[in-house]
């Protein structure tokens, strides 16, 4: 089986192949760093981390850009408002972001382009776009020309047919009933000058507009043809049709085979979370409240099927600790297992087998962790009273332990957090380790022993050893 994503662009589920085969050219919209990000950007940004590690796992190299929007209205009105510059002003939201990605396990993109530091990208495009016919400056600004690109609405299946545009918009964001030419350049106000968001350019002095970074950026690292792009379904409309538009008419190629858009979290009345209205609890909020940030990583993401909209209420996140922690018990019951010999274990053997086949095949449907996870607790159950009547052999053992592997590398919630251990155990470990290399195995056997007795629970993995704590014991 292969994977298959649903494609905004075609509105089918399309099998997804990239188009270098085993390199795979991502492009994902980041957080504008006006204030903190929300547990609904964190929604996203774990959807992103989702598809890379599907990505990885299926034996390709990921090559992922997520930008940093550091200039904005936004980001201008509050810089202002702080009396700072605006270099002084985001640096602080972009590391509270990162550490929050960092705390929710998200795997770390290959780039995080700024938009201010790729200004001279963002003139070349424009420059070209003026070139062509599809952009014309008015007082200062530069609009995108609509009408010059007739495919423009594919991506929202906006139906423009006789419908001439002869408005403009400074502002990015519009609703799909007011297309209008959009700005890629905006003249530079008193404001943005006080707050250093000017640039002295060709087309005068004054700042990007929203939608040019990205495409200027996605060129920049990953050429003109990405596989994938995704963002949440609030930018579908004008910001991807309009990246869309400066992106193909400029290089007259593609611009990304495949969308993906993430469905939002909501607030408790169903209502989306946003951060311009207020309405929105951060991971710090969480984090204060007592939850396990693993615990709020598992719900985000298999909560609910990205493209379903979601509630995280303070019961999922409990519930989800549960859930966790029902996985780390069952790996640590069955690595701590000594089988008796002979033990008929094809029962529990058949049944791992089943469940990672069902999970792959969730997988493989459009990223369906939710349901794939279902299948492991159906499995969990069942090894967990094949434990408790002795019905779990090395094969039964082994099946079961791989189908946690395979989920925890989606998840990522069967480690412990990394805490550094104290000199002597790192030295026993690493004595144990040369021991192992000398097959001196009942010296490394007894140093595995003595560290089970001060509450380590060593594990030989491909990766070489992992360590766990349980309670001591001896
Ligand atoms: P922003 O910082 O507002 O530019 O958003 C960064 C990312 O978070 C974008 O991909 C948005 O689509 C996404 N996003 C914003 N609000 C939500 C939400 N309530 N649920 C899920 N994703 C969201
Ligand atoms: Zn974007």
């Amino acid at each position: 089986m292969t994977l298959r994503l649903h494609n905004s662009l075609t509105g089918r589920k399309e099998e997804f192949q990239p188009l270098e085969p085993g390199v795979v050219r991502m492009y994902t919209c980041g957080p504008t760093v006006w204030g903190p990000a929300h547990i609904g950007n964190m929604r996203s940004f774990l959807l992103y981390d989702l598809i890379r590690r599907q990505m990885r796992l299926s034996g390709c190299e990921v090559r992922h850009v997520m930008n940093l929007t550091d200039v904005d209205d936004r980001i201008i009105e509050q810089s202002d408002a702080a009396g700072m510059v605006i270099s002084e002003f985001t640096p602080r939201w972009e590391e509270s972001v990162l550490s929050d990605l960092k705390r929710l396990r998200a795997e770390p993109a290959e780039w995080y382009p700024r938009a201010t530091q790729h200004v001279p990208e963002m003139i070349e495009l424009i420059s070209r776009l003026l070139e062509l016919g599809h952009a014309y400056a008015m007082e200062g600004d530069v609009y995108f020309r609509i009408d010059s690109f007739p495919a423009y609405g594919a991506l929202s299946k906006l139906d423009r047919r006789g419908k001439p545009v002869t408005t403009r918009v400074a502002t990015d964001k519009y609703e799909k009933e007011s297309a209008s030419d959009f700005a890629l350049w905006k003249a530079a106000t008193e404001r943005d000058r006080r707050v250093g968001a000017a640039w002295q350019t060709p087309f005068g002095l004054g700042r990007p507009g929203w939608h040019i970074e990205c495409s200027a950026m996605a060129s920049k690292y990953l050429g003109e043809t990405l596989d994938l792009h995704a963002g949440g379904v609030d930018l579908l409309f004008p910001h991807h049709e309009n990246e869309i538009a400066q992106s193909e008419a400029a290089n007259r190629k593609p611009f990304s085979r495949y969308w993906l858009h993430g469905e939002h979290l909501t607030i408790a009345t169903g209502d989306k979370m946003s951060k311009s209205s207020g309405n929105f609890l951060t991971l710090s909020d969480l984090l204060a409240a007592g939850h396990d940030p693993v615990a709020i990583r598992f719900q985000l993401l298999a909560g609910a099927h990205y493209r379903q909209r979601t509630h995280l209420s303070d019961e999922a996140i409990r519930a989800a600790a549960e859930q966790v922690r029902r996985l780390r018990e069952l790996e640590l019951r069955l690595s701590l297992l000594v089988p008796r010999p002979g033990v008929d274990d094809a029962a529990i053997y058949e049944t791992a087998l089943d469940g990672q086949a069902a999970y792959r095949e969730a997988i493989d449907d459009d990223l369906n962790l939710a349901q794939g996870v279902g299948q492991v607790f159906e499995v969990v159950r069942q090894a967990n009273s094949a434990l408790d009547a002795g019905r779990v052999g090395t094969a039964g053992r082994e099946a079961v332990l791989q189908l946690l592997a395979a989920a925890d590398a989606h998840l990522d919630v069967l480690r412990g957090d990394e805490e550094s251990l104290d000199e002597d155990v790192e030295r026993l470990i690493e004595e144990r380790e040369e021991a192992r290399r000398r097959r001196d195995f009942a010296t490394s056997d007894r140093i595995r022993d003595e560290l089970r007795g001060r509450g380590l629970v060593l594990e030989d993995s491909r990766e070489g050893v992992r360590w766990r704590r349980v309670p001591a014991s001896g």
